[in-house]
């Protein structure tokens, strides 16, 4: 069964300006402004007092000052946050194995299928707050949603310290209201093009007639408009590399035949293949799951001399692995994971015949399709698209 999404989004609040003033207390409460203090310096980021004259992060300095005479304006001490930047990524890494740093102060965490440590991941977010704060004295506003995309917008719907949740079902109504700008991929010339088309929120955008973004967006239009529309299946990726990488169906009714197992063990190899690549690693052993009609469980592995990343290669390790099991019963359940992870750097490398070239190049292909359609749209000829819904929703 496949388990709901869930991302949290975490971005500290006026990081650099909010460490200065924890660490100075005479400067608490008064506007202060870290950045280039040179002529041509800009403003890395302003404290909450001094938003309030109108300064920004990436704002000229000499424009801050004419704004702010009296802000206490410092160099700042990148140093110093990166060492705290550590200390806040710990923290996260104790509520989730999946956390993506996106800055010193930002950080994805999928928390997907941890509901029943802490009932909601709502209370993962609060309780990451509380830790924090605890810790080291700083807020961090929060976003919760379904995807990386709605994390991060709604983290920043009530800052600082803020908590935004949005729910399954919520995705396209919680940004309808805010302007085109905010997607990703929206800058001032597609904002213009769109503007003059009367369209000004991504509500009005997620609505807009497809053929029409196309004409005048391009190969944009699709991405853009499946953001306005809430939608984002991009994984989060951890900074740190995962032990391995899988994929399991239980199925409607158990498998009986080896070839119907055949079928199901590529696709989970497809599956598995991608998220490999997508995250950008190889792996060398493979391990095929299979769980009989009476809950008893097969695990055998194939290890290869040499990291792989091609769906063939699973394949090839999986079926192999599938066919040397006895099978006296119906099976339930299939698995295929590959673990024995490394960074795929070198791939090209590893496959220094033509034939294999050219494979990768297929699965590359099939990849950016994937990416952009949704991961069902493609199955290699072998597997009717039947056959590949037998499976539980
Ligand atoms: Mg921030």
């Amino acid at each position: 069964m496949e388990m709901q999404r869930w991302i949290i989004h975490i971005d500290m609040d006026a990081y650099f300006a909010a460490v200065e003033q924890r660490d100075h207390p005479e400067i608490r409460g008064k506007p202060v402004i870290i950045g280039g203090l040179s002529g041509r310096g800009v403003v890395s980021t302003a404290s909450y007092e001094a938003r309030r004259f109108g300064v920004h992060s990436a704002m000229p300095m000499t424009e801050a000052q004419r704004r702010c005479p009296n802000g206490i304006y410092l160099p700042g001490d990148h140093r110093k946050y990166a060492r705290i930047s550590m200390q806040i990524m710990k923290i996260l890494e104790n509520f989730s194995p999946l956390v993506e740093p996106l800055s010193l102060d930002e950080a994805f965490l999928d928390v997907s299928g941890m509901d029943w440590l802490y009932h909601d991941p709502v209370d993962i977010a609060k309780k990451i707050q509380e830790r924090i704060y605890q810790d080291l004295q700083l807020t961090a506003s929060a976003g919760v949603a379904p995807n990386k995309f709605l994390a991060k917008m709604a983290s920043e719907m009530k800052k600082p310290n803020g908590l935004t949740v949005i729910r399954p079902g919520e995705e396209a109504a919680a940004i309808a209201n805010l302007p085109i700008r905010r997607l990703w991929g929206v800058g001032e010339t597609t904002a213009g093009v769109l503007s003059k088309a009367g369209i000004e929120t991504i509500g009005q955008l997620a609505k807009a007639d497809p053929v029409f973004l196309e004409k005048q967006l391009g190969k944009l239009a699709y991405e853009i408009c499946e953001l306005a529309k809430g939608k984002d299946d991009r994984e989060v990726i951890s900074a740190h590399a995962p032990k391995s990488i899988g994929k399991e169906t239980t199925f409607a009714t158990n498998l009986k035949s080896k070839t119907d197992i055949l079928d199901q063990l590529l696709i989970l190899s497809e599956k598995v293949g991608w998220r490999l690549r997508k995250n950008g690693y190889v792996g060398r052993t493979v391990t095929v799951k299979l769980r009989f009609a009476s809950f008893r469980t097969l695990n055998r592995s194939h290890t290869f001399a040499e990291p792989i990343c091609l769906d063939e290669a699973i394949y090839a390790a999986a079926g192999m692995l599938a066919a040397k099991m006895t099978l006296n019963e119906g099976v339930r359940l299939l698995g295929v994971s590959i673990s024995n992870l490394e960074p795929g750097g070198k791939q090209i490398s590893l496959f220094p015949d033509e034939t294999e070239i050219k494979k990768k190049l297929v699965c590359q292909t099939v990849d950016k399709l994937k990416n952009k359609y949704g991961e069902t749209v493609l199955m290699r000829g072998r597997v009717d698209e039947e056959k590949s819904k037998t499976k539980m929703p």
